[in-house]
C-alpha cells in the first residue's frame, strides 16, 4: 500500500495545489502538538523563530497572525508558499521539513541552522571577508551551473524503512532512495526519496542530479526569493546556506511592519535592498504588493555583494527619503572609495542595473564570477584584507 500511495501521489502535479494536492500536502501538515520550542532565537518582522525539536533538531518560525476568521484567502497564500517551498531541496537552502496549517497557530519548520547569517559576520562581529571569500560565498549564492550530488544513477532499490533513526543528515537521507517506478513527468526513473524521516516525495532520478544550487536553482524552479539579504543567509563551516525564501507574501497573515519600521513600512535595513523598480512602487502600507521578480533578487544580490566586499550597507547613514529619491531616479552607491578591481566593481554595477532586463541573471553572474582572475581581486593594502579576525572559513 506505500507503494500504491507513493505512486498515486506521484500523479499529482505539485503546482496544483490546493485544487487537487491536498493529500500530498498533509505530508506537510506538522500538528503543533508534535512540536517541541525550546529558547527563542530571535524575532523578525513577521514571526518569531524557536530553536525546536521534531524528529531531530529545527528552527520552528511562529507567525505573528492576526485573528484570522476572515482571512480565509490570506491562509491559502500561506498554504500556496508552503507548497512552494516544499518543491524545494538543495545543499545551499535551509531545508523545508514542513507547516503548521492549522490557525491560529501558523509555523514553518526548518532545519536548524548552525553558523551565523552573513549580517552578524559582515555588521555585529564585523569580520572581514578578503575579496576570494566573498567571491567564494557569491558563487555559493548565485550558482545557477547544473552540479552533480551525490546520487548513482545506479542506485538499487533498497527494502523500506529507508530511514534509520537518528540520521538528521539531509544527505544522508537523500543518498537512501528506492526505485519505484517511471517517473511521472519526464518519464524517466522516478525515485521516493525519505526525507527527514516524515515525507515521502516523488523525484525524478534526472531531476536530482542536474540539480541547481541557491539562487539559481530557485530561480530555475520559478521561484523569486523577495527578501534576499544578509540577515537571511547563514554561513555554516564556509558554506552558504539561503533562508526565508518566498516567504514575504506570508506577511498578508501578519501584523503590520509599523511596529518596527517607519511610515511608509520600511523596516531598518531593507531598503538597501530594493530595486529602483520596488521603490518606485512604495506606498505606505502597501509593500506586500510590490513588483517582485527574479531581476529584483539579482538587485539584492548585488546589495549583499557590496556588503561583502566593503562591510557596510550601501547608503549608509542616509535618512529612508534620500535613499528612495536616489535610487528611484536611479542613482547608485558611489564606488570611488571602493579599493576593487573593475571586474568587481561592474558586477556591481550590472546586478544594481536600472533597468530590470539589464541585470544579469544568477548562471551569468556565476560564469562573471568564475572568470575573475584570482590575482586582480586582490586589493590594495590600504584596504582590511589582512585582519584580526576573519569570517568563518
Ligand atoms: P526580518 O524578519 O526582518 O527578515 P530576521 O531575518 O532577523 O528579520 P527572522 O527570519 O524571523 O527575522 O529570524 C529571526 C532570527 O532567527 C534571526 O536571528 C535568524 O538568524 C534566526 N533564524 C531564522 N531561521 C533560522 C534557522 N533555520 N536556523 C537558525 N536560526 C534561524
Amino acid at each position: 500500500p506505500a507503494r500504491a500511495d507513493s505512486l498515486d501521489a506521484a500523479k499529482h502535479d505539485d503546482n496544483r495545489w490546493p485544487r487537487q494536492n491536498s493529500l500530498s500536502m498533509k505530508e506537510w501538515d506538522i500538528p503543533y502538538d508534535e512540536l517541541k520550542l525550546f529558547e527563542v532565537i530571535g524575532t523578525g518582522r513577521f514571526g518569531t523563530v524557536y530553536r525546536g525539536s521534531w524528529h531531530g533538531a529545527v528552527a520552528v518560525k511562529l507567525l505573528h497572525v492576526q485573528a484570522l476568521s476572515d482571512h480565509a484567502k490570506p491562509l491559502d497564500t500561506f498554504k500556496h508558499e508552503v507548497a512552494t517551498f516544499r518543491k524545494t531541496r538543495h545543499e545551499n537552502l535551509v531545508l523545508f521539513m514542513g507547516a503548521c496549517m492549522k490557525p491560529p497557530r501558523l509555523a514553518i519548520v526548518t532545519s536548524l541552522c548552525k553558523g551565523m547569517t552573513l549580517h552578524t559576520h559582515i555588521h555585529l562581529r564585523k569580520d572581514k571577508f578578503n575579496a576570494n571569500k566573498s567571491v567564494l560565498v557569491a558563487q555559493q549564492i548565485s550558482q545557477g551551473r547544473a552540479a552533480r550530488t551525490s546520487f548513482s544513477p545506479l542506485c538499487r532499490p533498497t527494502p523500506a524503512p529507508l530511514y534509520r533513526a537518528g540520521e538528521d543528515s539531509v544527505t544522508r537521507c537523500l543518498s537512501v532512495m528506492q526505485v519505484v517506478g517511471p517517473c511521472a513527468r519526464s518519464a524517466r526513473i522516478a525515485t521516493t526519496i525519505l526525507l527527514a524521516n516524515f515525507a515521502v516525495k516523488q523525484q525524478c532520478l534526472h531531476c536530482c542530479v542536474s540539480a541547481w544550487r541557491g539562487m539559481g536553482y530557485l530561480h530555475a524552479r520559478g521561484i523569486v526569493h523577495k527578501d534576499l539579504k544578509t540577515k537571511n543567509i547563514f554561513l555554516e563551516n564556509g558554506k552558504v546556506v539561503i533562508t526565508d525564501f518566498g516567504l514575504f507574501s506570508v506577511t498578508k497573515l501578519c501584523f503590520g511592519n509599523n511596529a518596527r519600521g517607519d511610515s511608509l513600512g520600511i523596516p531598518p535595513g531593507w531598503l538597501c535592498y530594493l530595486a529602483p523598480e520596488l521603490v518606485r512602487a512604495l506606498r505606505p502600507h502597501a509593500s506586500l504588493h510590490l513588483p517582485f521578480s527574479k531581476a529584483t533578487d539579482v538587485y539584492a544580490f548585488g546589495t549583499v555583494w557590496y556588503e561583502l566586499l566593503c562591510g557596510d550597507y550601501p547608503f549608509k547613514g542616509q535618512p529612508p527619503e534620500a535613499v528612495i529619491w536616489q535610487v528611484g531616479r536611479g542613482v547608485k552607491q558611489a564606488l570611488t572609495n571602493m579599493h576593487a578591481s573593475k571586474d568587481i566593481k561592474d558586477i556591481l554595477m550590472v546586478c544594481w542595473a536600472y533597468r530590470p532586463q539589464e541585470r544579469p541573471d544568477f548562471a551569468s553572474l556565476l560564469a562573471t564570477l568564475e572568470k575573475l582572475p584570482r590575482k586582480r581581486l586582490a586589493r590594495s593594502p590600504s584596504h582590511p584584507v589582512h585582519l584580526s579576525r576573519s569570517a568563518d572559513s
